[in-house]
């Protein structure tokens, strides 16, 4: 059943949105035009009006043609959330490019293999992280990277708590391309082409069963149709003032902190760091109307002992995705606000939401009804049929915001898809029903992943890494329950004959060969994992022992 268009969508809901057919930087363009002089972004405290944002942009598409950036290469972002994300997106598009962006998290390995796959030309870092790339980058096969400085837009006083690792953070590096002057020295803007249905403009990364990290390859058309209906599931308008506290390497991030926001013309009020203080000053004192996160970050917040006395009355919309939010956490949001926490769903492989709740009927637990033009259906696993509306089964998505494949990898893309009818969906991995009235809920996983805190961590991936360690003959890696993370990374671990594995020091050494987020945080020594008669793992059944355990 197509629900795109089902008859108990609420009322006042359009059933069809037109998205601009233009490329992305032509959203920054148009809200200089309109506001040049507004605070585009806040960033503690130091404002940077659109007209200001636009300029940067444009020089940062000159400078980057300048140095022989051509129409379709790529450029990889690695950094935290700052004004230069915004600048470096808007500006690759602007000359054409196409944005990698980076988990400011990855460590050198991890780098290897994102880099190394985008085939990037370029790196946009930061001060603080410019060490861990400068060295690999001529390996890497990247000809040019550009460093910017946290402090080249924060002020000597901030008005809201910055990081604490701001004060260890150097201004500059000696020899590296400066940001700022990179800026200003640079030629105009050039004039480019694009295609918006077939160039590309964004490769964000995700891994998956293979453990291998996958580029979905993402076009002007699909981004831009994916931030026009976030403003609207959020009912952004230029009055607003949003909480720009999301990753922004993460698509969420980038659509819901980043892009509708501006598309929207409102003013971003940019976290570098999830800070639950930093971020209850910002909605004090900024007035935030817009306060889209992750459920983490709304459980931290809700935990501050002195909610109850802040002020949090200038929030109009709070919401967000990526995990499912505790029905609990919603009741707290609403009797301390009165705001429905909005719940949204989206991957990587269709750059943000494709499913929302409408703001005027929320369904808590629910993840809400098809973003517009999604084709959402429910298929039995087995047999790869659709299923009637109200059973479960497997989500299936055709729709505007999809990818158009992943990056060099014909497989794992024909793998990603299913035809029906005619058309292609995209197999999303989780399973689902949908009620009657067209909301669906997400059940179960069939993928093999880890959603700790949002970050999804695939333990195909940690198990390669896990083999590397010299006492370890076999691992499995699965999802435990977790009070803070909802999920965390449990390794079970057989140890090679002889070696007396100490599960602390394995910990350690993870944390060192892997982003922090996917380090296992138990690990246990077992005597044996249970196998098939072909010798492989049998993760499911570990995964389930460990679930009775509960
Ligand atoms: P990513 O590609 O990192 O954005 O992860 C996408 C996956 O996150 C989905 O396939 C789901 O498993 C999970 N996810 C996203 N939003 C939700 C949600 N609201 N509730 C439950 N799981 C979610």
């Amino acid at each position: 059943m197509n629900v795109a268009h089902h008859s108990s969508w609420p009322n006042r809901m359009p059933k069809k949105l037109d998205y601009p057919q233009t490329p992305l930087h032509d959203l920054l363009a148009t809200s200089a035009r309109r506001f040049p002089d507004k605070p585009g972004v806040i960033y503690y405290g130091q404002v940077i009006t659109y007209a200001q944002l636009w300029d940067q942009a444009q020089r940062l598409a000159g400078a980057l043609a300048a140095m022989g950036l051509q129409k379709g290469d790529r450029v990889a972002l690695y950094m935290q959330n700052c004004p230069h994300y915004l600048i470096g997106c808007f500006g690759v598009y602007a000359a054409g490019g196409v944005v990698a962006p980076l988990n400011p998290m990855l460590v050198e390995r991890e780098l290897y293999n994102i880099v190394g796959d985008s085939g990037a030309r370029f790196i946009i870092t930061t001060t603080e992280l410019y060490g861990r790339v400068a060295p690999i980058a001529a390996d890497l096969g990247v000809e040019r990277v550009i460093c910017g400085s946290l402090w080249d837009y924060m002020p000597e006083n901030p008005a809201i708590p910055a990081p604490d690792f701001m004060a260890a953070t150097p201004r500059a590096i000696d020899g590296a391309a400066a940001w700022l002057e990179t800026l200003a020295s640079a030629p105009g803007a050039p004039q480019v082409d694009i295609d918006i249905k077939a160039d590309l403009a964004m490769l964000p990364y995700t891994a998956g069963s293979t453990g291998l990290p996958k580029g979905c390859m993402h076009t002007h058309a699909t981004v831009m149709s994916n931030v026009w209906s976030a403003m609207y599931w959020t009912q952004l308008s230029s009055g607003a003032n949003v909480l720009s506290c999301l990753p922004f390497f993460h698509v969420t991030g980038f659509v819901h902190s980043l892009a509708a926001p501006l598309a929207a013309g409102a003013t971003l009020v940019m976290l570098t760091r999830w800070d639950r203080e930093a971020a209850l000053q910002a909605v004090e004192k900024y007035g935030v109307t817009h306060f889209v996160n992750i459920t983490a970050m709304m459980a931290d917040i809700l935990s501050a002992k002195d909610i109850e006395s802040r002020d949090l009355a200038s929030l109009q919309m709070v919401g967000g995705g990526g995990a499912p939010l505790p029905v609990a956490l919603g009741q707290r949001l609403k009797d301390l606000t009165g705001l429905d926490y909005v719940e949204g769903y989206g991957m990587t492989e269709t750059i943000s939401q494709t499913h929302f709740n409408p703001c005027d009927k929320v369904k808590l637990g629910s993840i809400g009804i098809p973003d517009f033009g999604v084709d959402a259906r429910v298929i039995d696993i087995e047999t790869l049929r659709e299923l009637p509306a109200g059973q479960q089964g497997e989500l299936v998505i055709h729709g505007p915001e999809i990818m158009l494949g992943y990056w060099n990898k014909p497989v794992e893309t024909k793998e990603a898809f299913i035809e029906l009818g005619g058309k292609r969906f995209l197999r999303t991995g989780d399973i689902c029903r949908m009620d009657e009235e067209g909301y669906f809920f997400i059940t179960d996983r069939l993928k093999r992943m880890i959603n700790a805190a949002g970050f999804k961590v695939w333990p195909a991936e940690i198990e390669a890494v896990l083999y590397k360690h010299p006492h370890v003959l076999e691992a499995c890696v699965i999802s435990a329950p977790d009070a803070k993370r909802q999920e965390t990374v449990k390794a079970l671990i057989v140890a090679k004959p002889g070696c007396q594995p100490d599960p602390e020091e394995i910990m350690a050494w993870s944390r060192k060969e892997m982003s922090a987020y996917k380090a296992p945080r138990i690990v246990e020594i077992v005597a044996a994992l249970p196998k098939s008669g072909a010798g492989k793992i049998l993760w499911r059944q570990v995964q389930e022992q460990e679930m009775a355990k509960r």
